[in-house]
């Protein structure tokens, strides 16, 4: 678990590379360069770990690419002290980017074997989330509700219901949706029934599937 000057430099590289690509949220840029993303990966893709692109981690799956994390952050507007629901723990480094932000993170994993390894590993590295579930996603999490902010960070087929519903007033729902290229879409609840809806440009994400396992 070692985090040495070369990862930060090659750190600093990569927050230069998400800026230049349009990130402009400082704390976020600040939090990408504050997380020693190869420590998230398996130790034989270490020298990938700051290259602008998606990795294979277990249970084939894959931690995001920093630029798609970075920009469904900054469409979250997160401030310091707000209840965020993650869907889709995965490694665990988008949850550790809403740590860093100061925000109260409730993260959802389908995959037996990633909620355990992340369970463990997040509180090593000193990120502390409010709750890790194993459950499915498309649910929520009803008992929490309602969240200033919910990300999902698989690819939905569609918008589950629960999800919009466990929204606050003024609360940013981030989803990719659609089948093989998904459309990164932004709902803002206006109301007890009024959202407003934004499209934000094709994305490429691993399938949010029903039921765990
Ligand atoms: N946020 C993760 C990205 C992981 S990829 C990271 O930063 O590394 C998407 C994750 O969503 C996978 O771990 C996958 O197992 C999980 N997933 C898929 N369908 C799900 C569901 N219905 N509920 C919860 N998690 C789900």
């Amino acid at each position: 678990m070692k985090d040495t000057f070369k990862h930060k430099g090659l750190r600093q590289k990569l927050v230069e590379t998400i800026a230049a690509k349009g990130i402009k949220d400082e704390a976020v840029l600040k939090a990408i360069g504050n997380i020693p993303r190869h420590l998230f990966m398996d130790s034989g893709f270490l020298d990938h770990a700051y290259q602008d692109k998606a990795f294979p981690i277990a249970a084939d799956q894959t931690i995001s690419q920093p630029y798609t994390v970075a920009f469904q952050t900054e469409l979250l507007q997160v401030k310091r002290g707000d209840k965020i629901l993650e869907i889709g723990t995965g490694s665990g480094y988008q949850a550790a980017v809403l740590c860093e932000l100061g925000a109260k993170v409730y993260s959802i994993e389908r995959q037996q074997e990633l909620f355990k390894k992340t369970s463990k590993f997040l509180p090593r590295l000193g990120y502390r989330p409010k709750k890790l579930i194993f459950g499915d996603g498309y649910k929520g999490l009803p008992e929490e509700a309602p969240f200033d902010g919910i990300v999902v960070t698989a690819g939905a087929p569609f918008v589950p219901k629960p999800l919009l519903a466990q929204l606050k007033v003024g609360g940013r729902l981030v989803i990719p949706v659609g089948d093989d290229v998904q459309v990164m879409t932004l709902y803002i609840r206006k109301g007890a029934k009024e959202f407003e809806k934004h499209e934000l440009g094709d994305f490429r994400f691993v399938p949010l599937l029903e039921d765990k396992n």
